[in-house]
């Protein structure tokens, strides 16, 4: 591991731009979809989830608010989310348009995770999740479109982190109303992401 440096959510970026540099791009959207897959089905089938833990399901809470947050911002028509019993959440939006705004969109759960329940790195570190492999793709297409500039796994990360760390309040607001309700549909979303931004 690197010198983590003064700013512990720098040393996070580059801890998970390190993780999506290190993902195999071959099998990046296989692997994606197949964990998508997986929790589709479980909803699909409504198999039985574990019941989790008042603080796994806030931590939950918070890194799908960081996905819905950078929605938010990054112009989305259309946001839901919800979390579940056994603290496995998803956020839907319609459409993130802007490539980099969707790179965002896709690290900010993981940032926010983390900047709430700082241990949770060692998930990211101990396997890459749906959400970085997807971000591995995007930054991947993105570089594919164009030769200059290029945009570098770790520059896409602190990107990412620094979107989290300005929007902290809205996010943090938002993780409240999603804990307390379960889900938000894109109204209640709207009002909680703007009342203290
Ligand atoms: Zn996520």
């Amino acid at each position: 591991m690197r010198n983590p440096g003064r700013n512990p959510s720098v040393h996070v970026a580059n801890v998970i731009g390190d993780v999506l540099h290190d993902i195999p791009p071959d099998t990046a959207r296989d692997d994606a979809l197949d964990r998508i897959n997986a929790s589709t089905l479980k909803d699909r089938a409504n198999l039985p989830r574990r019941f989790a833990s008042i603080h796994d399901r806030r931590t939950t809470a918070h890194h799908e608010c960081g996905h819905v947050m950078a929605a938010f911002v990054g112009g989305a028509a259309q946001i839901e989310v919800r979390i579940r019993d056994d603290a496995t959440g998803i956020c839907i939006a319609r459409t993130v348009e802007d490539p980099e705004a969707g790179i965002t969109y896709s690290l900010a759960g993981a940032f926010a995770e983390v900047k709430f329940n700082p241990p949770r790195i060692h998930s990211y570190t101990s396997g890459p999740c749906a959400d970085l492999l997807i971000s591995r793709m995007r930054i991947d297409q993105l570089n594919a479109g164009r030769t200059w500039p290029q945009l570098t796994y770790r520059t896409a990360a602190k990107t990412a982190m620094r979107f989290v760390d300005t929007h902290w309040h809205a996010i943090q607001d938002l993780a409240l109303a999603l804990d307390d309700a379960g889900e938000l549909d894109d109204m209640a979303i709207r009002i909680f992401a703007t009342c203290r931004s």
